[in-house]
């Protein structure tokens, strides 16, 4: 078993654009994985495992779910590494904090600038390994300070939290939401990936599961506009106050453990 920790920093070293850019068509067959939902707060959350080496890590987990999550784990019989966030939710409570004392052993992750607390915090460029496989994490703010997408280079797939939904993108009009930083995230960070690599956001209010970064350029309502338009959208939207920012924020900055 390998062990991430700030003090192993081989683990997590940094990566040259050019190798951020290497893919492949097919997954191997030694990947697993499986996304799970939140009908209440339609919250995605991920399992990747290795096949090989039983070594797991699981993406946005939600905390009434972490029964859930960790029973999968167990009968899969993988061991859980990482329990991870693309950024400090607003909508639901993270899952994290319970996962660790359901599954022992396992660490805490989230963005450095999301200001949560956490067993490890990953800035742009950090690696996270599980068995054979890799995430690439990517600083993408906008819709929070801390937003990250995990970038699975070597099964051409990505996690991109909030920043890109599908046909969509998170709000900008809370914590520290900013259009035009979510806009040149998208551009610079994601629209950058080649155009079949897979898309699995935070959310979905539709019941679509996943997009391509080809469909997104070209069908994104939002993000195919201009910056100055895009800003426009994102001004107007008018939506509500978030019904669980009161109660999520505070305890995800402490892993869900309030
Ligand atoms: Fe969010």
């Amino acid at each position: 078993m390998i062990l991430l920790s700030l003090q192993s920093m081989k683990l997590m070293k940094l990566v040259p654009n050019a190798v951020r850019m290497s893919s492949t068509l097919s997954r191997d067959s030694n990947f697993f994985f499986r996304q799970l939902f939140d009908s209440v707060s339609s919250t995605y959350t991920y399992i990747l495992g290795d096949l090989n080496s039983k070594e797991a890590v699981l993406i946005d987990p939600v905390i009434e779910h972490a029964e859930r999550d960790a029973n999968i784990i167990k009968e899969l019989n993988f061991k859980l590494l990482y329990a991870m966030n693309t950024h400090m939710h607003a909508d639901h409570v993270t899952g994290t904090g319970r996962l660790k004392s359901l599954l022992p052993g396992c660490k805490s992750v989230i963005g450095k600038a999301s200001g949560a607390q956490a067993d490890i915090h990953l800035v742009d460029g950090e690696e996270v390994t599980f068995g054979s496989h890799k995430l690439l994490t990517v600083a993408t703010p906008g819709h929070t300070n801390g937003c990250l997408t995990y970038i699975c280079h070597g099964q051409s797939l990505a996690f991109t939290g909030d920043t890109l939904l599908i046909r969509g993108c998170g709000r900008t009009d809370f914590q520290e939401g900013c259009s035009e930083t979510l806009y040149n995230s998208v551009h610079q960070k994601i629209f950058t990936l080649p155009n079949h690599y897979t898309l699995y956001p935070a959310h979905d209010y539709k019941g679509v599961t996943a997009t391509t970064v080809g469909e997104e350029k070209k069908y994104n309502p939002r993000l195919t506009k201009s910056l100055k338009e895009f800003i426009q959208i994102m001004d107007n939207l008018n939506l509500p106050y978030p019904k669980m920012i009161d109660k999520a924020i505070p305890a995800n900055k402490v892993c869900g453990l309030y």
